[in-house]
């Protein structure tokens, strides 16, 4: 995809998800090299950036997609994020934190793998 189409994906998957209210930006910087794609996001504005990783042109157009919607996903999940930043800091206990974040985590995760096959169509 180039890079209009891939905005234009955005756009459409974005507004099909219900972020018809976000901007959203490719970024020209590459994703940390530990992941395919990420996302930065402010909740309050509405605005996100996303980046992809130096190798995406080398993925298969549903590859790409796939990663697009799981990144839009993310948004999608944030109010939920937001229930869990708030129940962690009511937690007292570290571990009980820790694990309440690294369950969460993992649940956003396949949630958002979930949804990206769903609307990808794999
Ligand atoms: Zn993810």
């Amino acid at each position: 995809m180039t890079r209009a189409e891939i905005l234009m994906f955005l756009r459409t998957k974005a507004d099909a998800l219900g972020l018809r209210d976000w901007t959203i930006e490719l970024s020209d910087m590459p994703a940390d090299p530990e992941h395919e794609a990420d996302i930065d996001f402010d909740e309050h504005k509405r605005t996100a950036v996303l980046r992809v990783c130096s190798g995406f042109s080398d993925l298969t157009l549903t590859e790409q997609r796939g990663l697009l919607v799981h990144e839009l996903a993310h948004l999608v999940l944030d109010p939920i994020d937001a229930v869990i930043d708030q129940a962690c800091e009511a937690m007292r206990s570290a571990e009980a934190r820790k694990m309440l974040r690294t369950a969460y985590d993992a649940a956003n995760e396949r949630v958002a793998w979930a949804l990206a096959r769903a609307v990808v169509g794999i």
